[in-house]
């Protein structure tokens, strides 16, 4: 089913993002979470492309393997990093072969702390790819990627959401946002985009921080703001993994109730292919399966 068709049926959309694993073991572990988290009815999963060749093919891998062996509808992540149009036009098209029915067309970033380089013939925003695959595949649904608290490379937020609106303008059905621990941070977002006339639906990335070494690199990542109640209970827990994993889960959940309430269009839960987080947070909500809440 196509983005626009979900997002319009799914009020709310609930997915669930995964990577794609670099062993058999964690490959054969991803499928167990991938399967745990099916029973909960998502809209949509989607899953990560990385910067480097091997990265790739296992992202085409995953993506088919989801779409054959499970109910799932599967979403590939896509970016410009080290590839030609040519290149990303034969990626596009082994996905429309393959059935697939929505990409997240993204820029992305280069491996290790780098800056982004246009490379040559490919293209240098996410815009320009969604552009591209407008024109050359016009059925794809496309999502995009939206920063509540801003992209740390544009300084200007005004610019910030006026290039959100161009990638929107050039055909994107649905913006997904970066992670954020507050939702004053996703509301106030919403409302300036809005006010740009974004029209599309804004789904929210809900990540249930799960380890304090995991949320200290997706923090510097995506320059993500923890507010200090959420530190406070996190050093409370200090070094007991369990605790941690508690707060995490609680915090997510508080903002997923809140974020429901308040009738967002979907949320994206970034799962790092793990089921446990997640399914605590449907317990806490009240819920067995996503349908529940459109009941
Ligand atoms: P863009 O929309 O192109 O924006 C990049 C920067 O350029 C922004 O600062 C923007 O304001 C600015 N900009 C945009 N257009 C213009 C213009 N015309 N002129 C001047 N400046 C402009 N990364 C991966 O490598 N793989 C993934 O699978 C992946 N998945 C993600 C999923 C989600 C939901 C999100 C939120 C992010 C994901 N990322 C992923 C990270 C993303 O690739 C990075 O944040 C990257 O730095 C920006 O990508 P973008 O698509 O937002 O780029």
């Amino acid at each position: 089913m196509r983005f626009d068709r979900i997002l319009a049926d799914h009020r709310p959309s609930i997915s669930f993002e995964f990577f794609p694993p670099k062993t058999d073991e964690a490959a054969e572990a991803l499928y167990a979470s991938a399967a745990s988290l099916e029973a909960l009815g998502p809209s949509f999963v989607s899953v990560t492309y990385g910067a480097g060749g091997s990265t790739r093919e296992r992202t085409r891998d995953l993506v088919l393997r989801l779409r054959r062996e499970t109910s799932l509808t599967t979403v590939p992540h896509l970016t410009c990093v080290g590839s030609t149009r040519d290149e990303i036009g034969e990626v596009l098209q082994t996905y429309a072969e393959g059935g697939i029915e929505n990409v997240l067309a993204l820029r992305g970033d280069p491996p290790g702390a780098g800056r982004f380089e246009t490379t040559p013939g490919g293209f240098g925003y996410a815009g320009d790819l969604v552009a591209f695959i407008r024109k050359h595949f016009p059925t794809l649904g496309i999502g995009v990627a939206g920063y509540p608290e801003g992209h740390p490379e544009t300084t200007d937020k005004l610019a910030d959401i006026d290039h959100l609106k161009a990638k929107v303008d050039a055909g994107a059905d649905v913006v997904i946002t970066q992670l954020f621990f507050d939702n004053r941070d996703f509301y106030d977002f919403v409302e300036r985009c809005e006010l740009a006339g974004i029209r599309v639906p804004i789904v929210a990335g809900i990540m249930p921080i799960q380890s304090i070494s995991g949320v200290k690199r997706m923090a510097g990542l995506s320059g993500a703001r923890l507010p200090a109640p959420l530190l406070r209970a996190l050093k409370r827990a200090g070094e007991d993994a369990q605790a941690v994993a508690s707060v995490g889960a609680h915090w997510a959940t508080e903002q997923c109730r809140d974020l429901l309430d308040r009738r967002v269009r979907g949320l994206h839960f970034y799962t790092l292919n793990k089921s446990a987080a997640t399914r605590r947070i449907y317990e806490s909500l009240g819920i067995k399966h996503s349908g529940e809440l459109r009941a």
